[in-house]
Formats: structure tokens, C-alpha cells, sequence
């Protein structure tokens, strides 16, 4: 596995080559490293140019991410990806936050400019893809019931008012959590119908064939209560958990013991990894390599 790197390694740094990394705080447990460096491997067949590219991984507390952002573009990293919890720190740290991800808050994936950074947001993309990919589902015409109001569920309601959901119905445990993000959410909704609910007491009028998005935090521990309970819930068309460790979550089991449509968030892990470096490359990604690094990393 490739190791977990610090600011002070910059001191020394000794890679020649072209440097991509994920920067997060913790760092340990990230399995991007290996996704991307497959993906780079198979390019560089084609490619020679990627043979010396590498991705590394680097734990960055949060206080640091401005010292961090300087001290990796200064060193001449091509590409960054954030993770928990600089997303929506770096949007107030960078050169240019791209007009896609103004919406969200959050950039994932930071491209290097001459003047410094260029953020995206490249979760939307992939959770959309996965859904369609692992579910069949399209999300544009399609009601969806998203669970959470953190930086995940922001950039999945984006998404999906973005791709013309056909009503979009938010659950949260903190409803002042959900409320605020309802209220930001208005001015992109348009005709799309928008409406929040507590998780334990969904209305009656919940729309039959929704596509449900789990994505809130519970289900990562094994002790963690159910996000929803979907006997309460119309029948869905198919139940997304961003979770993909573990494999199956308590929400995704009740959805196998169901017959429901159902898959985890490996898929989105991938294409929002597939996306960012099309970003950093402008060439098409070699999608299958970095799925199976990411089964074999896990
Ligand atoms: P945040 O910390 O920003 O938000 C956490 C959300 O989970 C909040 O809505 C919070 O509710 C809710 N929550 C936390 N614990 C519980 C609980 N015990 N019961 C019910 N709700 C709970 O996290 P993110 O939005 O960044 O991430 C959310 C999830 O999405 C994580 O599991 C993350 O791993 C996953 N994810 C997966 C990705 C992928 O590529 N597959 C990409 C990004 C995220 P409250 O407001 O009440 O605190």
C-alpha cells in the first residue's frame, strides 16, 4: 500500500515525475492511491508520457490545508483530490473554484494552473453514473428520496436538481441541518417540487418508485441505527448507499431481504476518481483497471 506522506516529506521530496495525490485528515484508510496509480499503469501503455506519473496520499490536518495547497503547488503537483474534511475548506483557499462546483460549496479535484488552483466537484458525476451503471436508473424524471445533509448529500441534491429530478424529498436527523440545506437548495430547484421530512416519520405522500440515495454517515459502524426504515417507506425503484466499507450496510441488506434494486458506493468512488483524472489528463480513463484495484485494495 502505497505510505501515508506529510507536509515535512516535501523537504525531501525525490519523485521526478509527474505527482498527483488525495489529501485528507485521517488519510489512512483512503484507497484512492492504488485506483489511480492502476488506471495510470494501463495509460502509460498507450501513453509512454504516463509512465512517470504517480499518485500519492498525504494526511493534512485541517489547520494546514492553506500551508498545504501553497507547499504542493510550489513543489509542482499536477493534481489534488480532498477528502474529508477539506472540501469545503479549499473552496475559500483557491485561485478558482470552477462555476459546476459554486453550487455545492465543495471541490474534490484540484487541477494546477499557473496561478494556482482550479477546483471541481466531480462527486456528482459519479454518483449520477454509478446510479445508472449499478441500478439502471436514470435520475433525470425520476423522484428522489436523498437521506442526509452533509457535504455528500449537498452535492447529490445538486445533482440531481441539475439532471431534472422529478421531485427531490430530503431526510436528515438534525432538521435544522436539513432545513438549511433546503433553503439553499431553492433557487436551483425551478418547477422541481422540494420538500423536507424526518426520517422517522415519513409522509404519506412519498412517491412510489423513487430512487433513494443514502447519504449520511450511519451504516459505516456496525452499531449505527438504520438511516431509514424502508418498510415504512413506498416501494423504491432502487436504494444507493454511498457507503461501500462496509460492502453491505444494514440499509442495503433490508433492501436485499426486500427484493430491491440495490448497490453500494464503490461505484460512485470510482467514477468520481474516473472523472478527476480525465480532468488532470484530457484522455479518456481506463475505468475497469481502477475498478479492480479498488476491489483488490479493499
Ligand atoms: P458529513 O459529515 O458532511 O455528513 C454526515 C451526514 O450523516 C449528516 O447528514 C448527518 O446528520 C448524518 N449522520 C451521521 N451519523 C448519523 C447517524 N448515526 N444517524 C443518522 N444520520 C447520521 O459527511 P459526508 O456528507 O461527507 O459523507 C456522508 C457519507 O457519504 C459518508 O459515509 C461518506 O463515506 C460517504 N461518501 C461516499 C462517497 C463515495 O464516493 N462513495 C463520496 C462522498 C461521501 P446530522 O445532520 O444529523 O449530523
Amino acid at each position: 500500500m502505497e505510505p501515508v506522506y506529510t507536509l515535512a516529506d516535501l523537504d525531501t521530496w525525490s519523485h521526478r515525475g509527474t505527482a498527483l495525490a488525495v489529501l485528507g485528515h485521517p488519510i489512512k484508510h483512503s484507497i484512492s492511491p492504488p485506483m489511480h496509480n492502476a488506471a495510470l499503469a494501463v495509460m502509460a501503455q498507450d501513453h509512454p508520457t504516463y509512465g512517470d506519473w504517480r499518485y500519492f496520499r498525504f494526511d493534512v490536518p485541517p489547520a494546514d490545508l492553506p500551508l498545504a495547497l501553497n507547499r504542493l503547488h510550489a513543489a509542482g503537483f499536477h493534481g489534488l483530490n480532498l477528502t474529508v474534511p477539506h472540501k469545503v475548506l479549499a473552496c475559500d483557499t483557491i485561485a478558482h473554484v470552477d462555476p459546476s462546483a459554486r453550487p455545492i460549496g465543495a471541490v474534490n479535484t484540484l487541477r494546477r494552473t499557473t496561478n494556482g488552483w482550479h477546483g471541481f466537484n466531480t462527486d456528482g458525476y459519479g454518483l449520477a453514473t454509478a446510479v445508472t451503471e449499478t441500478l439502471g436508473i436514470q435520475i433525470s424524471g425520476t423522484p428522489v428520496i436523498l437521506l442526509g445533509a452533509g457535504g455528500a448529500a449537498r452535492g447529490a441534491a445538486v445533482e440531481c436538481l441539475a439532471r431534472g429530478c422529478a421531485s427531490l424529498h430530503i431526510a436528515n436527523r438534525t432538521a435544522a441541518n436539513r432545513d438549511a440545506l433546503l433553503t439553499a437548495l431553492a433557487p436551483l430547484a425551478g418547477d422541481i417540487p422540494l420538500h423536507g421530512f424526518a426520517p422517522a416519520e415519513p409522509p404519506a405522500d412519498l412517491p412510489v418508485g423513487a430512487l433513494l440515495i443514502n447519504a449520511t454517515s450511519a451504516g459505516l459502524h456496525p452499531e449505527d441505527p438504520l438511516p431509514i426504515d424502508l418498510a415504512a417507506l413506498p416501494t423504491p425503484a432502487g436504494v444507493y448507499d454511498m457507503i461501500y466499507n462496509p460492502a453491505e450496510s444494514a440499509l442495503l441488506a433490508q433492501a436485499r431481504e426486500r427484493g430491491l434494486p440495490h448497490a453500494n458506493g464503490l461505484s460512485m468512488l470510482i467514477h468520481q476518481g474516473a472523472r478527476a483524472l480525465e480532468i488532470w489528463t484530457d484522455t479518456p480513463v481506463p475505468v475497469d483497471a481502477m475498478r479492480q484495484a479498488v476491489q483488490a485494495a479493499l
